[in-house]
């Protein structure tokens, strides 16, 4: 395809309502090197559809398919001429009613991914004819078509080859005037049924497809405009990094900087094509462009930014039987697996080992992760301490661990905190420490004075 080639993803609240999405489109106009447009649905309407999935009575049903009627309405009223696209989504919304009363008889997850497709369905709708009314030739592309992917409904896994093969032979085709208006997070598996790559998949979609179609840039609009050096909320004083490598962006999507997902980047950085993240509400204020780097590696700045990730709980093990012993630490593991533990971060000492848990996420019934079973059965390993209520701060930057004086200009600022944990050495990109919450906004501040400011 051509040298440049953009797509443009634009997320929920980029797409929430009619002015988000007239935003949306005059940055699409404004590029004619965008080719395709990846969206996700209009802000809210993904959880009002997971829930009707859920199964709900018919009451709650009715309420839930409303807002969705009146999101979607309240876009369509800023198009009153077109009684077409109207139609269709009433059509769309009778489906998501009669799928929902399906749901409420007998859930399953294929029935969800079909369901909560609707959303990115209807917004797609939406957009293409905002974009025709703007004198944008534009058309509407059901994404099913190429995104190909196993049946593992709810979490689907693309099949790379398939969709490089499906989108050759369905979409190149196209790259004709017009603009390709598709969705994201949806797919289908080899027999058409619909499927979806988890929440917040649309990234992923743009990922894909950009790899898939060779593109030169992938653009994520979002409500931010681009990535901080940390948390804009906590330190008002957060400046917006321009330019950050993938190794970089990778382990802060890991701690929890929200603006990208881990796994949105892997296709990205598989395929060396740089990614844009900035805010379709404010696009004049720029962004942040993730790109891969080998070669400049010495020149980027030691530090780079912090990251917070709260709710951490932190597990020690100590065993007399770990002293010349082999095979512990795969005893610990294993167990850990079979309860579906992710691990975060580890250390070691002669007889113990630390490891701590996120438990942001808790599991889907809402319980620790830390059940009664699998603390029984550690214990009859070792001796096992649990503490809550802390917090992990990442230090992101580059050459951590070849550089001199990173640890006494870290320390050197945290005089008036207890660290009860300290990873270093696993990555040159990564030090984090373990503090207890109630200190992690007020040692992020001093960090960044410390180190940026
Ligand atoms: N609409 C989907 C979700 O909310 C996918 C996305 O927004 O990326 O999870
Ligand atoms: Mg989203």
């Amino acid at each position: 395809m051509e040298t440049s080639f953009v797509i443009a993803k634009f997320g929920g609240t980029s797409v929430a309502d009619y002015s988000a999405m007239v935003n949306s489109a005059n940055i699409v106009i404004a590029n004619p090197n965008v080719k395709v447009v990846v969206l996700s649905a209009s802000a809210g309407i993904t959880n009002l559809l997971v829930a009707l999935a859920e199964g709900r009575d018919a009451e709650v049903r009715a309420q839930h398919i409303a807002k969705i009627q009146s999101i979607q309405y309240n876009i369509l009223e800023n198009l009153p001429e077109n009684q077409t696209l109207r139609a269709e989504i009433d059509q769309i919304i009778a489906n998501i009613a009669s799928l929902s009363e399906a749901a409420s008889l007998a859930t399953s997850a294929a029935l969800t991914d079909e369901l909560v497709s609707h959303g990115e369905i209807m917004s797609s709708k939406l957009f293409v004819e905002i974009l025709r009314e703007k004198q944008k030739n534009a058309m509407w592309f059901d994404v099913r078509k190429v995104m190909r992917t196993d049946d593992n409904f709810g979490k689907a896994q693309p099949k790379i080859d398939e969709i490089k093969q499906l989108c050759c032979a369905h979409l190149k085709s196209l790259n004709g005037n017009a603009l390709i208006v598709t969705q994201g997070f949806i797919g289908s598996e080899a027999s058409g049924k619909t499927t979806t790559l988890g929440r917040g998949g649309s990234d992923y979609t743009a990922a894909l497809l950009g790899e898939a179609l060779n593109a030169s840039q992938i653009d994520i609009w979002t409500d931010v405009a681009g990535i901080y050096t940390t948390d804009p909320r906590i330190t008002p004083t957060a400046k917006r990094i321009d330019e950050i490598s993938f190794a970089e962006a990778a382990e802060m999507a890991t701690f929890g900087a929200k603006v990208l997902h881990p796994a949105t980047l892997v296709p990205a950085v598989r395929s060396n094509i740089p990614v844009f993240v900035g805010s379709s509400k404010a696009p004049e204020e720029g962004g942040t462009i993730v790109y891969n780097t080998h070669s400049i590696e010495s020149n980027l700045p030691s530090f780079r930014a912090l990251a917070l990730r709260r709710k951490q709980t932190l597990v020690t093990l100590t065993s007399l039987n770990m002293l010349h012993a082999q095979g512990f630490l795969a005893n610990v593991f294993t167990i850990l697996a079979k309860h579906n533990i992710s691990v975060d971060l580890v250390t070691t000492s002669e007889v113990s080992i630390a490891l701590t848990i996120d438990t942001t996420g808790t599991n889907t019934n809402g319980g620790s992760l830390l059940t009664k079973e699998l603390f029984d059965e550690l214990s009859g390993l070792c001796h096992v301490d649990v503490e809550e209520d802390l917090a992990l701060i990442a230090i992101i930057g580059n050459q951590l661990t070849s550089t001199k004086g990173i640890a006494k200009e870290v320390f050197g600022a945290l005089d008036d905190y207890i660290i009860r944990l300290c990873c270093y050495g696993a990555s040159t990109h990564n030090l984090c420490l373990l503090a207890r919450s109630h200190d992690a906004e007020s040692i992020i501040k001093i960090l960044h004075k410390t180190i940026f400011e």
